[in-house]
């Protein structure tokens, strides 16, 4: 999808400091440690509900993205690409320069009340986290989940950030008029301050800490909010042991998931370069590994994927996944939730 209500006017993205953008974008940097090193283009969109191309074969029609780019900084990021459409890199420009939509909640009452829209599901989470740090400062996420609630008109979160619980009082009074779901994004948990965290720190740099996303889970079906995990992504001889797996999947079943889904790393366009960079730099030894996996292309090969996702369900059936989620005081979602599909940005 390329922004043709944007226009890139930078120096290819690379340290451009005046705004990148047409229309009156603004650049705004804020010296709080938090977002130090980040600029922030505001931007008011012309439109905000986008159309899935029938071609992406995604569980979901309609998706909405307040921000484009993400802090959350996931070295295998597939999103990554779409920073290229504005002429920023997919890169260190992704983690760091974060164009936000403004007019994203005003636009979307706008086209919620269009005679032509449908009422369709909106899935939010699929190409950006709508709860990275920016939404903190920003605060677009109440005006959208306040219209889609006015609106009574489904959707969806995924999401690894902690912030979602902010909107708790939002989520669940939507989840009264509608059909509401969750889901967090965990591909492994570590045990304390071994290899895991370090792993975690080093790939998904700016996200909470796995083990706080599913304290988010919990809290999200405390509230009878069903929150699933997508259990993404799970990282070749990094964090498919069978051990790895096992706690991983057991800590999801404590922590009230309703489901979990595995998806294997895939690298496209734009998330390879970085994420095999990353590779090179912190576990070279693993090159000639992943050569052999994803030298002809961006999927491990299907009998891997296969025996990852039997060992999961495996796990899954054993530590009963799903089985200790509290009663759901809300509506049931009438469809399986389309945050868990398989060509997110597995976030
Ligand atoms: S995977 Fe999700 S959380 Fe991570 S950088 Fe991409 S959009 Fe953000």
């Amino acid at each position: 999808m390329r922004w043709d209500n944007l226009r890139p006017t930078g120096d290819g993205g690379s340290g451009a400091a005046a705004p990148l953008f047409a229309r009156g974008a603004v650049a705004r940097t804020f010296d709080t440690p938090g977002f130090r090193g980040t600029t922030f283009y505001e931007i008011r969109a012309r439109s905000i509900i986008n159309r899935v191309p029938a071609a992406s074969h995604v569980p979901f029609e309609w998706t909405l993205n307040p921000y484009r780019g993400c802090t959350h900084a996931c070295g295998y990021c597939f999103a990554r690409n779409t920073h290229t459409y504005l002429d920023l890199d997919a890169g260190h420009d992704f983690d760091s320069k974060i164009v936000v939509k403004v007019n994203a909640a005003e636009l979307l009452r706008a086209e919620l009340a269009a005679p032509r829209w449908g009422g369709h599901p909106i899935a939010m989470g699929t190409n950006v986290d709508c709860y990275q740090r920016a939404e903190g400062r920003y605060e677009l996420m109440r005006g959208i989940l306040a219209a889609l609630r006015d609106a009574a008109n489904p959707f969806s979160v995924l999401t690894k950030g902690s912030l979602i619980l902010r909107d708790l009082d939002l989520l669940t009074q939507a989840a009264e008029v509608t059909d509401v779901s969750t889901a967090v994004s965990v591909g492994f948990v570590g045990d304390g301050d071994g290899e895991a965290a370090a792993l975690w720190r080093s790939i998904e740099p700016g996200t909470p800490a796995p083990a706080r996303r599913l304290e988010v889970c919990a809290a999200l079906t405390g509230a009878g909010l069903p929150c699933a995990v997508l259990m993404a992504p799970i990282l070749p001889y990094l964090t498919d042991s069978p051990a790895a797996l096992e706690r991983t999947v057991r800590l999801i079943a404590e922590s009230g998931a309703t489901g979990v889904t595995p998806i294997v790393l895939h690298l496209r366009t734009g998330a390879r370069e970085w994420f095999l960079s990353w590779l090179a730099r912190e576990h070279p030894r693993l090159i000639p590994r992943y050569r052999e996996m994803y030298g002809r292309g961006a999927y491990a090969p299907k009998s891997y994927q296969r025996r990852v996702t039997a060992q999961v369900a495996e796990l899954a059936r054993r530590y009963g996944v799903g089985r200790s989620a509290p009663a759901r005081p809300h509506r049931q979602a009438r469809r399986p939730s389309p945050a868990t599909g398989e060509q997110l940005s597995l976030m």
